[in-house]
């Protein structure tokens, strides 16, 4: 249950087992196109284009940094962690002028007039969000967000690797340029998948550069032919996709579409809200200041007095892998539970009932069974 790399339904897994074709076998092909075509629909975003290349996510990160700054472009980086820190290292290493507005406080989200007002004052070509920051669990308002983008003619990016498919996020609806993430989280394929997908107006934001594209693997000029190549079920050629996850892919968009958007988004803060419900009922508090700030992907919980990060291997001989902190200021304070892609409620109770053997047998004082008879109502209501 840790963020990612997820539990991988057997689906998946078999077709990543499977005997490996070229990756211009006719079968292949077809696989491909369609993971093109899925991917649209669980972005939402209907006319954007879509690129799946080897690579994790910060690949997509880096593709997206590549194709659309240009020396000296400026960049607002809506900072609310550690991965926020690491987009802004990018945007600079392609000659970026970066400004960032942080989160007032560990926990906390930058604030919308912090934004608007360095919108206003820089006119940036591009804004960064991180949907879910993994080190905080801390869900930024991504709709407000671009709708302040949409309003200040900047390219709205963002970075949705611990939120895409989990977390509800309507790429065209909510006028977000290019939404980006890797494919061992709530999209649910092993690692390896970098995945974008990127609006008109970033296609025409890179189609209109006076630069060439300052990497050579990222650069969409090599890219996009491929995936239109793919999209209409013809062989292409640039790098050797790694068939077996694109495979994979394709069989998860499925099982994601057959789910369908609305109910996976329910879904996740359903399990999500159980979770929680499991640990305020043992009086441990969550690291997100206020309550809209929770993600429905992962959660971030303080250890509670008296139990420190020895806990995480008690919950580990009780059967359950969670995470430990992330944020450099408070590592050893709290720790991480995801709880996005093939999740179930069987998952949270026993992820719940994992944590209260751990809390027992550090020496916390509460009534074994509160968080799982916790957890087990809020399932139900
Ligand atoms: N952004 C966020 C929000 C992440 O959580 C991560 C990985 N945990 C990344 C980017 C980088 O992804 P990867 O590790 O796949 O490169």
């Amino acid at each position: 249950m840790i963020p990612g790399p997820i539990e991988f339904t057997p689906d998946v897994l078999r077709a990543m087992g499977m005997p490996t074709t070229s990756h211009v076998a006719a079968n292949f092909i077809d696989v491909f196109g369609q993971a093109i075509e899925d991917l649209r629909k669980v972005f939402l975003a209907p006319s954007g284009q879509p690129f799946i290349v080897a690579g994790s996510g910060t690949l997509a990160m880096d593709m997206a940094a590549a194709n659309l700054i240009e020396q000296g472009d400026h960049a607002l980086v809506v900072n609310s962690g550690y991965f926020s820190d690491r987009f802004a290292k990018i945007l600079e290493r392609y000659g970026a002028v970066v400004t960032h507005v942080h989160a007032s406080a560990v926990g906390g989200a930058p604030d919308l007039s912090e934004v608007e007002a360095a919108l206003k004052s820089i006119k940036p070509k591009l804004m960064t969000i991180t949907h879910v920051d993994t080190s905080t669990a801390v869900a930024t308002n991504v709709k407000a967000l671009a709708a302040l983008g949409r309003r200040y003619e900047t390219l709205v990016v963002v970075d949705g690797v611990c939120a895409t498919a989990g977390e509800e996020m309507r790429q065209e609806e909510w006028g977000i340029d290019l939404a980006l993430t890797a494919s061992q989280k709530a999209i649910g394929v092993p690692p390896g998948l970098a995945i974008i997908v990127a609006g008109q107006r970033a296609m025409e934001a890179y189609r209109k550069r006076k630069t060439p594209v300052g990497s050579y693997y990222a650069d969409w000029t090599e890219w996009l032919p491929i995936m239109q190549a793919y999209e209409a079920r013809k062989p292409a050629y640039f790098g050797t996709p790694p068939v077996n996850l694109v495979w994979a892919l394709q069989v998860s968009l499925k099982g994601i579409l057959s789910e369908g958007m609305d109910a996976r988004f329910k879904r996740h803060a359903k399990m999500s809200s159980a979770f929680k419900a499991g640990m305020s009922a043992l009086g441990l508090k969550q690291l997100p200041i206020s309550p809209d700030l929770l993600a429905t992907t992962l959660s971030a919980v303080y250890y509670p007095q008296g139990v420190d990060k020895g806990i995480l291997k008690f919950i580990d001989e009780a059967g359950v892998i969670v995470a430990g902190g992330l944020h450099p200021a408070i590592r050893d304070k709290y720790f991480r539970v995801g709880h996005m892609g093939a999740v179930t409620a069987g998952d949270i109770i026993a992820t719940v009932g994992a944590i209260e053997t751990g809390l027992s047998r550090a020496g916390y004082r509460f009534e074994m069974g509160t968080g799982v008879s916790a957890a087990q109502k809020s399932l139900q209501s």
